[in-house]
């Protein structure tokens, strides 16, 4: 595993990284509490063993600060061991009241200390288990089970995450609402299955459509979700009303171009979408508000006969 070292005697230091690295670590080295905190972020080691007494930032205010550090990050513990020449009882307590986990006397024997090293990769190769299995999770909760798209909850929570960050910057926003013509009666007429498997090809299009305009305009930020339904949304972050407009229409003419057929989408024999859309040049206000604008342009598409676009810009 790799160990973040935390020692201020160089001397104590070669000796302790030495056993260490006899054991089969890899050991990382910081002089005090306050480079032991900047190198626990670049480094996110398995373990932490550090001294006590140390200058300018002692190992108890440091242990505090990477606590504080991994509350940002959901999935984190990281064993903290202090490794001190006094393992008075007053020291113990405040060691684990300051987030550490245990506690080794700096006179420890070779085999207690590998003991101890051996029971801490165990901890560490199932805290990588779980980190890898949340991944997962967090991926599967985050996409539609249908189509492989951002999910409703997903959306919700990274366009305001998004929208947050385009008012404070003060940076444009746009958005795209998309709903599939006359998918009743889709599904009515080619059954239900196969109606699921138009939604996966227009989700497919949306998504490979967006993908290369992030790619043409340099601004990856513009993601595609299904929004509920036969109903998806393109949101773009810090993106122009040129390029929110050309998206929209460019949307509308990929997915009649998959000449899916529906012959009961009257005017055009084949499955067609209708887009609204709506951008703020200079975020502001309510992302709800820009959720009602597109689609109030949304029912002026379908109202002007469908497989079209109409925006608010
Ligand atoms: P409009 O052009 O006005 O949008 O007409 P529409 O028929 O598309 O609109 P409506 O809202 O009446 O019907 C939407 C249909 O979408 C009804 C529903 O059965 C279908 N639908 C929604 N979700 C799914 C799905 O996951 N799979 C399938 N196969 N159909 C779905
Ligand atoms: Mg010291
Ligand atoms: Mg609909
Ligand atoms: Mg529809």
């Amino acid at each position: 595993m790799k160990i973040l070292y935390v020692e201020d005697s160089a001397a104590a230091a070669l000796v302790m990284r030495r056993r260490l690295s006899s054991f089969g670590h890899a050991v990382v080295l910081a002089k005090n509490g306050q480079e032991a905190v900047q190198m626990f972020r670049i480094e996110a080691p398995d373990l932490v063993l550090m001294d006590i007494e140390m200058p300018v930032m002692n190992g108890f205010e440091a242990a505090s600060l990477i606590r504080a550090v991994e509350a940002t990050q959901s999935w984190a513990w990281t064993p903290i061991i202090f490794l001190t020449a006094s393992d008075t009882e007053e020291n113990l307590i405040t060691a684990i009241e300051a987030g550490g986990d245990d506690f080794i006397a700096k006179t420890v024997t070779e085999p207690v200390l590998q003991a101890k090293m051996k029971a801490m990769t165990r901890i560490a190769t199932l805290r990588r288990g779980l980190t890898i299995a949340n991944q997962k999770l967090e991926a599967l909760a985050s996409s539609d089970g249908l189509t492989g798209l951002c999910n409703r909850r997903s959306m919700d929570n990274r366009v305001d995450a998004s929208f947050a960050d385009a008012v404070q910057l003060q940076q444009p926003f746009g958005l795209l609402m998309i709903d599939i013509d006359n998918f009743k009666k889709y599904n009515d007429h080619y059954g239900h299955q196969q109606g699921d498997d138009c939604l996966r090809s227009v989700a497919l299009a949306i998504a490979s459509t967006v993908k290369t305009d992030n790619a043409r305009t340099g601004n990856d930020a513009a993601f595609a979700a299904r929004y509920g339904g036969e109903e998806f949304a393109v949101v773009l972050p810090m993106a122009s009303a040129e390029r929110t407009a050309s998206l929209a229409h460019a949307l509308v003419s990929a997915i009649s171009a998959l000449g899916i057929a529906h012959e009961k989408n009257a005017d055009w024999g084949c499955v067609t979408i209708s887009v609204g859309g709506a951008h703020l040049p200079q975020a502001s206000g309510k992302i709800a508000e820009l959720f009602r604008a597109a689609d109030a342009c949304l029912y002026q598409a379908k109202d002007k006969g469908r497989n079209r676009a109409e925006l608010s810009i």
